[in-house]
């Protein structure tokens, strides 16, 4: 048998990427460990109102509610040659801890969850999990709370399922009940030395070093413990959480921070917003009017009028980046007959009639160019005419800014679940796609 030997810069390209999905179980943690990156690449973080003054070289990025990131290089001639965006999203599907987190039953210690985004749920039963996010503290100035990221790291929370003797049709398909059953365990309440409904905020509290009644609140989300890994002949595939949309986020963030010293003509921007996996409409979401406001204070940096700033619209690009369906051998069917991406066959350019996916004719030619430019294979993807297929933030960005737009990502088996597999050579592919697009 032959193999085909992997790359080592494919590999290293992976390996790099699931240390950035290991280091970020929430988008919380994803952005900071973003930030980390450009910090360390020269870039400093600008509010709206300290963006003055801006010329070629000059190199940034901006927070959204420390969930949404949106980094930037000015290249030659950023108002005659427009912008050009490389978008993403933070948040992955997952089970979000309600504020009355504790509920015992039976004896049993459990936390309330609530469906965040479209996880497959029956992978979150029988494994290991932790739980991360950020908490709210106390401060001198109500208004002014301050905030912290948390990761307790440890694990502490397990959803084991019905045994199958008592339910002989488990594997035939089985109804999850949110509310009656996505109640991990996390003990037995007698066992714990004190107020078993104090113990989410004793837990915090202890791992941030603090008094327990200094937590005002938090956002907490579960992940999976298991750390990301390869799997497959020749470290072939990835497996891991929340590829969806790190994967992207990480490629243009990365590769923007790496192509900063040797910038192509115009305004390169690499973002990624939160809450795609519910629709997008928040103040950190691509619904929000923050990317507009992000780019008009920019240009207004520039030197540019308003008048200017409009018009670059006309001259600008912007490539939306999520994930894509894999042709899955094992359910062929459900792919179309003429359009099946391949794992580790290269980015896929997304089309929609219903304009679920912003691509159009030009901006796809504009996006098979750069593929070829970049030695990158490209491949498309289209529902099943008779399926309604997903969305992301192409199309919602195109509302407010009406730029030439493509949907495109990575191909992956198992989408929104807890486990998602990619392919090892995709990386290294979108690396490339996005080291040419930010250099030329
Ligand atoms: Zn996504």
């Amino acid at each position: 048998m032959t193999v085909k030997t992997r790359s080592s810069e494919s590999i290293a390209a992976a390996e790099r990427l699931l240390d950035f999905i290991a280091a970020s179980p929430t988008a919380y943690q994803a952005v900071k460990e973003l930030s980390n990156l450009l910090d360390a690449h020269g870039f400093k973080e600008y509010k709206l109102s300290e963006l003055k003054q801006l010329k070629t070289g000059d190199r940034g990025y901006y927070l959204k509610n420390a969930s949404a990131i949106a980094a930037f290089v000015v290249g030659a001639d950023p108002i005659e040659n427009g912008f050009q965006i490389f978008g993403a999203h933070t948040d992955s599907p997952s089970l979000r801890i309600k504020p009355n987190s504790i509920s015992i039953k039976d004896g049993i210690l459990r936390l309330t969850t609530e469906v965040y985004g479209g996880p497959i749920l029956n992978t979150y039963f029988d494994r290991p999990l932790s739980l991360a996010g950020r908490v709210v503290l106390k401060s001198d100035n109500y208004l002014k709370p301050k905030i912290q990221n948390v990761d307790l790291e440890e694990a502490l929370l397990i959803l084991p399922n019905l045994c199958i003797h008592m339910n002989r049709e488990v594997n035939d398909g089985v109804k999850i009940a949110r509310e009656k059953v996505l109640l991990p365990f996390v003990a037995m309440a007698n066992d714990l030395p004190e107020d078993p409904e104090l113990w989410l905020r004793k837990k915090l509290a202890q791992k941030l070093n603090l008094d327990p009644s200094s937590i005002l609140d938090y956002d907490l989300y579960i992940y999976e413990c298991a750390k990301p890994s390869f799997v497959g002949e020749e470290k072939a595939f990835i497996s891991t959480g929340r590829l969806d949309n790190l994967a992207m986020a990480w490629a243009g963030i990365y590769n923007l921070a790496k192509a900063a010293d040797q910038i192509g003509p115009g305004l390169k921007i690499a973002l990624a917003t939160d809450h795609e996996e519910v629709g997008s409409g928040s103040k950190q979401g691509a619904a929000s009017a923050f990317i507009r406001d992000f780019l008009e204070s920019l240009y207004l940096a520039l030197g540019a009028s308003r008048q200017e700033f409009l018009a670059s619209f006309d001259r600008s690009y912007m490539i939306s980046a999520d994930l894509a369906h894999a042709l899955h051998p094992n359910y062929s069917e459900m792919a179309d007959p003429d359009h099946r991406p391949l794992i580790n066959g290269g980015p896929v350019i997304k089309v929609a009639a219903s304009q679920a996916y912003a691509t159009d004719a030009v901006s796809a030619g504009i996006f098979r160019s750069l593929c070829a430019n970049a030695g990158v294979p490209c491949q498309v993807f289209t529902n099943r005419s008779d399926l309604r297929g997903g969305s992301t933030i192409g199309p919602i960005t195109s509302t407010r800014v009406p730029v030439s737009t493509v949907d495109i990502g990575t191909a992956i088996w198992g989408m929104h679940s807890l486990r998602e597999t990619g392919g090892t050579d995709d990386v290294l592919y979108m690396d490339k796609l996005c080291h040419y697009y930010f250099t030329h």
